[in-house]
Order: C-alpha cells, then sequence, then structure tokens
C-alpha cells in the first residue's frame, strides 16, 4: 500500500520569523509522505528551510504567462520547487468566485508544469442534509476530468473536504467520511485512475487522525489550523505512518 500524505495548508498565515521556527520544529517522519502549502511569498523561504517534506502552493493561476496582474503561474511555483499546489479549495470557491470549471483549468494548469494539483471537492452543509453531498463531489470531479482529461487524472491527488467540517472543529465522522471516500474511489476507478491518492480534509487534528487514516479509502489528509502547531502537525504525521 502506497505511504499516506499529509499535506498541511497554511492559508493566510505566517511571517519570516514565525515561519522559521516552525520548519525548524517539523521534519519528515518515516512512513508517511508530508508537505506544506504556504503563501507565495513564503515558497522561497519554505524550499531552503524546509526539512524532508514536499512544498505546495495554495492556488495557482490558469494562465502561463502574459498580461495577468497578480497572477502566479505553475510553471513560477514548480521553478521555486512545489511538488503540489492546491486547487478548488471551498474558500477559493465561495470568497473568490472559483467554479468548477476555473478548477478545472487551474489543475490542468498545475499538470502542464509537472505539478500534483490537490483538487479539493466537498458539499455544503445544506446539500449534505439534502442528501446530495455524493451529487455534488460528483459534478465537482467531473469539471475537472472534462479539462484534463481522463487518463491525467492519476497524477492528480483528490481532497474530499466537507465544506462544514472546514475550521469549524466537526470533522466528519469515519462512517461519514468512508461513503464519500468509496464513493469517489469508485468515480476514480471508473476512469482508469484507482492509484489517485484521496486524502480527508475539516478538522482534522492529532486527537481524530489515527480513526480517519485508518478508515479505508483514506489515504492521508489535509490539514488547515492544526498544520499551524509543530506539535500537532507532527503527531498527525506520526497517526498518518502507523495508520498506513
Ligand atoms: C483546510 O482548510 O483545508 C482545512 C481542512 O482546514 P481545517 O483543518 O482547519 O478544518
Amino acid at each position: 500500500m502506497a505511504q499516506k500524505l499529509v499535506v498541511g495548508n497554511w492559508k493566510l498565515n505566517g511571517s519570516l520569523a514565525a515561519n522559521e521556527a516552525l520548519f525548524g520544529a517539523i521534519g519528515a517522519v518515516a512512513g508517511v509522505d508530508a508537505a506544506v502549502c504556504v503563501p507565495f511569498p513564503y515558497l522561497a523561504q519554505a524550499a531552503s528551510s524546509l526539512r524532508g517534506l514536499a512544498l505546495g502552493a495554495q492556488t495557482v493561476s490558469e494562465f502561463q504567462t502574459g498580461a495577468y496582474t497578480g497572477e502566479v503561474s505553475a510553471e513560477m511555483l514548480a521553478e521555486l520547487g512545489c511538488r503540489y499546489v492546491i486547487v478548488g479549495h471551498s474558500e477559493r470557491r465561495s470568497l473568490f468566485g472559483e467554479d468548477d470549471a476555473a478548477v478545472g483549468r487551474k489543475a490542468a494548469a498545475a499538470l502542464r508544469a509537472g505539478l500534483a494539483p490537490i483538487v479539493c471537492v466537498g458539499e455544503s452543509l445544506a446539500e449534505r442534509e439534502a442528501g446530495r453531498a455524493l451529487d455534488v463531489v460528483g459534478r465537482q470531479l467531473d469539471a475537472v476530468s472534462a479539462v484534463i482529461g481522463a487518463s491525467a487524472l492519476a497524477r492528480v491527488v483528490v481532497a474530499y473536504e466537507p465544506v462544514w467540517a472546514i475550521g469549524t472543529g466537526r470533522a466528519a465522522s469515519v462512517d461519514e467520511a468512508q461513503v464519500v471516500h468509496a464513493g469517489i474511489r469508485g468515480w476514480l476507478a471508473g476512469r482508469g485512475a484507482a492509484a489517485a491518492r484521496v486524502l480527508y480534509g475539516g478538522s482534522v487534528k492529532a486527537d481524530n487522525a489515527a480513526a480517519l487514516f485508518a478508515t479505508p479509502g483514506i489515504d492521508g489528509g489535509l490539514i488547515g489550523g492544526a498544520s499551524l502547531a509543530a506539535r500537532d502537525f507532527m503527531a498527525i504525521c506520526r497517526a498518518a505512518a502507523s495508520g498506513a
């Protein structure tokens, strides 16, 4: 079985001094692949300070070059040492108007530059309560597949992040997560991409990580708040290693 993957999403947090302390306190854990996705201005610092963890960014332009003020291309991220980039995080979708098609184009841009897009999918609370979680996730995945093509799906990391679990302290239960992960796995397998990793994200903490990572179909985690505390992030990495 492939090693689990734990990815920290720092969101809009950090400072040169705070980052240095955090980088000094996190490191590789045997038996787990780990990465941190930092704000753009800190990529170079992270590339020189990280020990044994891969580097990622939190979003990317769909464009490669040209008159797109403020945008950052996938090629630039690759040049700075990124291996991963998050696309379609629910905060990008809800706060910055990124729709399913734009998420697909961003995933395609990442692949073009040799990065692995971490494609976030997940339903809102209202959608879950209406019994539509699997439909929503399927629609979001279909949109990405329509742009990148099914043959590229194996190079994608999928992160199932129920919107109601992100930053709320209310993680999905093992049963809730298992149902959707099984649906995503089925969707991937039906397109020849059974090897793609599927992460769970949404209020993963040191005390619930082991149970989530032991759940069939969960290949690791996308970690927001807990990735900013070295002790918590390392505990989550250790839980992933022992659950591999
Ligand atoms: C996230 O932002 O991707 C996330 C999962 O956040 P948190 O772990 O804080 O819920």
